[in-house]
């Protein structure tokens, strides 16, 4: 919490494990959430259990597939835990078989995997420009036409959330690729929302604030330690807790939430508007991530 203890700021949410929704509500559902195995993508995976969901969590490394699915089966969710790099069309539909041979066709797709890490664009190489774009707004697209594909062929209704970021509006310095990838995701989820409105099929994006966990990379977290205390950066004097993305998804993906397509939703406390009357100075991206002069 805040070292201001003058001011309160936007209060704690409930406790994680609190549903806000009606149970059962995703009862007989199957949902797909990529990268459910960590950090917020497991927070999006749990709330959609706890609402009776079947949950399959999708991504590429072991130990964050069992991190998922045993997590899901400690609160007495069913889930499946299916490998896939969603850079793969053929990988991303051998997700959705499994996933149906197992709980019935998908119903939900949260499009939560991403990749990012921080350098400024001078040292990005080809590489890692392509690596996060891939990832973070090609594998989006490939998981989205797959979904959106299987629902049009059978005729049936679904819904997809995608998962942004705030500086797909601001730009993001030291985060070039990510920034520019999740700009496309929040304009790929209009597009697909006015094409696949007729077929029944929604398309919102959710993007979170400042939520720490403790899946968090090394070189984000390393990020985020010059910061010495980030609930007084933040103009609700708190960072976000993971179970309010979990809450705000599966509200937008439930049928409570029916006409709401083609819209970002943006869980952040209302720190992506903040300005001050007179800008600090400005540090370069080089400085603020204690680099030396590029070339040397
Ligand atoms: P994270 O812990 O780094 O998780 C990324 C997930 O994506 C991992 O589970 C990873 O699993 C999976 N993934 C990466 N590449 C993949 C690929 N090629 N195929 C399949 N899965 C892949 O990220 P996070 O912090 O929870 O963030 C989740 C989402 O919220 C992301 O879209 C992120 O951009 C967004 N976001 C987060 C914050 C925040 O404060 N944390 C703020 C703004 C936006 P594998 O390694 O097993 O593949």
């Amino acid at each position: 919490m805040s070292e201001r203890n003058d001011l309160p700021g936007i209060p704690a949410p409930p406790p994680a494990g609190e549903t806000a929704l009606k149970p059962g509500t995703f009862e007989d559902s199957c949902v797909v959430v990529t990268g459910g195995g960590t950090g917020l993508g497991k927070a999006i995976a749990l709330e959609f259990a706890r609402l009776g969901a079947d949950v399959v969590v999708a991504s590429r490394k072991e130990e964050h597939l069992d991190a998922g699915r045993r997590a899901i089966e400690e609160i007495g969710g069913r889930a499946l835990a299916v490998a896939c790099d969603i850079r793969e069309a053929d990988s991303v539909a051998s997700l959705f078989d499994a996933a149906a041979d197992s709980f019935g066709p998908p119903a939900v797709l949260v499009n939560n995997a991403a990749a990012n890490f921080p350098v400024p664009a001078e040292d990005m190489s080809p590489n890692a420009w392509r690596t996060v774009v891939d990832i973070t707004l090609t594998g989006t697209f490939l998981c989205a036409r797959e979904f959106g594909r299987r629902h049009l062929a059978a005729g049936t209704p679904g819904s997809i959330v995608n998962v942004g970021a705030t500086y797909a509006w601001t730009g993001g310095p030291g985060f070039a690729h990510s920034a520019a990838a999740k700009a496309g995701v929040v304009n790929l989820t209009q597009s697909l929302a006015v094409e696949w409105g007729p077929y029944g099929i929604q398309v919102n994006c959710l993007v979170p604030g400042l939520m720490p966990h403790e899946d968090m990379t090394g070189d984000i977290r390393s990020n985020l330690d010059r910061t010495d205390d980030k609930d007084v950066c933040q103009p609700a004097l708190r960072v976000g807790q993971r179970q309010e993305l979990g809450w705000a998804a599966t509200f937008l993906a439930s049928p409570y939430g029916r006409f709401i397509t083609g819209h970002t939703l943006v869980v952040d406390g209302a720190n992506w508007q903040r300005r001050s009357m007179t800008n600090p100075p400005v540090v370069p991206i080089r400085e603020q991530m204690g680099l030396g002069p590029y070339g040397e």
